[in-house]
């Protein structure tokens, strides 16, 4: 990290710890060539999230893809699309602050299922029951493609 005073781009870490609720990394800085001291801030960056499938492989995450399998768990049902968009950021955000880039697709799920419970029933048996297929196939696009509305309410 570049010293902001002189310039010297050798500087050193002295000390790190968690800051806001462990959503970030606050490091204090200091700079041997200037004697200068600074702080910086580190945090997980949405499009740095790395989900790790249950087979190991390394998917960038895509909010567009969770989004959609939301929203089809989520069709016809009486919820609001405002309410619908509220809990998308929740999850966002509660993936964001775990603190970690790399994130098993199991967790994912298992966030997502635990907020569409809380909102509506139906929409969360939809997910949950496709979920288990998408375990075995771990395949996100079929995952999508089965989460039909009615295929879990038959
Ligand atoms: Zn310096």
């Amino acid at each position: 990290m570049r010293c902001p005073f002189c310039g010297n781009i050798d500087t050193q870490v002295k000390d790190s710890r968690p800051a806001e609720d462990h959503v970030s990394i606050r490091r204090r800085r200091f700079c041997p060539a200037c004697s200068g001291r600074f702080t910086t801030y580190e945090r997980v960056q949405l499009r740095d999230l790395v989900v790790i499938k249950t087979n190991g492989r390394r998917e960038d995450f895509d909010r567009d893809k969770l989004e959609r399998s939301i929203r089809i768990a989520m069709q016809k049902r009486p919820v609001e699309p405002e309410r619908i968009d509220q809990m998308i950021s929740g999850i966002v955000r509660r993936l964001e602050s775990m603190g970690e880039t790399d994130i098993p697709s199991k967790q994912i799920g298992e966030i997502v299922m635990e907020a569409l419970a809380r909102i509506d029933t139906v929409a969360y048996v939809r997910f949950a029951s496709v979920y288990k297929n998408f375990q075995a196939a771990d395949d996100f696009d079929k995952f999508v493609s089965e989460l039909r509305p009615g295929a879990a309410d038959k």
